[in-house]
């Protein structure tokens, strides 16, 4: 048997592949659902690649030959040491993805998070769910004054959202309703177009994007080592990404600049500090003396996503310590590899499914025994997963009795859950 923590993109394509090679995938869900980042993180607009994606997730978790435990936070409702230690699991997979925010490297900027400061994360969570019934989270009223650090292709979300919001906010105020996601395909012109408003007559300011390096730098479209030839294309790609960005959703985009200091009134942060900066040899530097300040009573940090720690498990830096990328094996653990988004750090629904695969038919299945030999194939990584799949040759068989007992905890859980079955789970919380 094997625990996969995380039911997501990532973890429920490594429990369908362990399935399909006999092992008995036991899923961990921290929330009642299991779709992640797809449905708190993908901004609700994306419809389509969500609906396409809690398909999938549904069938591979919907198997009789999975076992879906929802509602279970390893490092909380199980603690690292009983799952890992205690309960006798033959492996166990990481695929718990990137939930906690990088922090703003600016010192002292912490401290006023809910104060002036907001992360990501929680932010495009309100944004998706702040219309459910009965929502609890945090709620934001967002101050035309907004502005967001990063750079990334969350962060183009996250000034999306802002614009979005404000546009219709004052859209309402005049007695025109309009829909976001609706807004979000027509883009704000051709919406103010059709209503025959302008934004100048609108009054709305809109937010600034601050990002460290240049327009043509945006991690917005990459490639592994890309030629000369390559990286030009892919520069002219991002700028023109950005471009479309700034035109249609009204957004404003400061680049070269980084924020160095907080500017505070009595306990809020009222705005940031910037230094203009220059790419040296690749490298970010501060220009001394081209300090500014900018007011902002929001401030959004999106400057990407960790895995959150799990007390037991080795961190070196901001990540999970691991020996090997390729594989995913976590440092000191035997038996416990990392994949999907909590390895790759690559925030991509294609790059965590594959991910998944590689790493559950490399190593799970070969550390099991219960797959076909490990095949060495051509590219990265192929002889670590080998060598990781023959240091575990043996595999670690659970007894009989080790099975039965975790089969009686598992069922514990599932009682004090009120679990009964996937698809009448996934129906009562829709
Ligand atoms: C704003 C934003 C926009 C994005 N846009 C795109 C896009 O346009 N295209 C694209 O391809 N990708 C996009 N992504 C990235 C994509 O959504 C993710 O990379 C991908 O879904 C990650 O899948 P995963 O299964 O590896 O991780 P996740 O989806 O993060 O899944 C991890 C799962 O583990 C669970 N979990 C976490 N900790 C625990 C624990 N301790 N115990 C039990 N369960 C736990 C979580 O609840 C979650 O269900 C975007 C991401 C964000 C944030």
């Amino acid at each position: 048997m094997v625990a996969i923590i995380g039911g997501a993109v990532a973890g429920s394509e490594a429990a369908a592949a362990c399935a399909a090679r006999g092992a008995i995938p036991v899923v961990f869900e921290q929330g009642a659902r299991p779709y992640g980042k797809i449905e708190d993180g993908l901004p609700r607009w994306h419809q389509k690649l969500r609906d396409k994606e809690y398909l999938k997730i549904n069938e591979n978790l919907g198997s009789d030959a999975v076992i879906f435990v929802p509602k279970t936070e390893i490092g909380a409702a199980l603690p690292w040491d009983e799952l890992y230690r205690e309960l006798g699991f033959s492996a166990v997979v990481l695929a718990n993805g990137a939930w906690r925010d990088r922090r703003l490297p600016v010192e002292g900027a912490d401290a006023y998070e809910g104060r002036g400061l907001v992360y990501q994360n929680e932010f495009v969570y309100w944004f998706n769910h702040y219309e459910d019934e009965g929502y609890d989270g945090p709620v934001f009223e967002i101050p035309d004054d907004t502005i967001v650090v990063g750079g990334g292709l969350a962060s183009i979300d996250v000034v999306k959202i802002v614009n979005l919001e404000l546009y219709a906010r004052a859209l309402r105020a005049r007695g025109i309703d309009v829909d976001i996601v609706e807004m979000e395909i027509k883009g704000i012109p051709r919406t103010l177009e059709a209503v025959g408003l302008s934004a100048e007559e609108l009054g709305v300011k809109g937010c600034t994007l601050y990002y460290r390096r240049r327009k043509e730098d945006m991690p917005l479209a990459s490639a592994d080592n890309p030629t000369p030839e390559q990286l030009a294309k892919l520069q002219n790609a991002r700028v023109k990404i950005m471009d479309r960005v700034i035109r249609k959703y009204f957004v404003k985009f400061e680049e070269l600049s980084r924020p160095i200091e907080t500017i505070v009134e009595g306990d809020r942060l009222t705005g940031i500090r910037f230094q203009k900066t220059e790419v040296v040899d690749g490298r970010v530097r501060g220009v001394e003396g081209s300090e500014f300040d900018v007011g902002a009573s929001m401030v959004i940090s999106s400057i990407g996503s960790i895995p959150r720690p799990i007390e037991g498990i080795p961190t070196k830096g901001e990540l999970y310590h691991y020996d090997s990328w390729d594989t995913g094996e976590v440092h000191g653990l035997p038996g416990v590899f990392g994949l999907g988004n909590v390895l790759t750090g690559k925030g991509n629904i294609r790059d965590s499914r594959t991910n998944a695969i590689e790493i559950i038919e490399k190593v799970v299945a070969a550390y099991l025994g219960v797959g076909d030999e490990a095949v060495e194939t051509p590219g990265r990584g192929s002889a670590e997963a080998t060598e990781v799949a023959e240091q575990a040759a043996a595999g670690k068989a659970m007894s009989v009795d080790a099975m039965k007992a975790l089969s009686e905890r598992i069922e514990r859980r599932h009682e004090e859950i009120g679990y009964d079955s996937f698809s009448t789970w996934i129906d009562a919380h829709a």
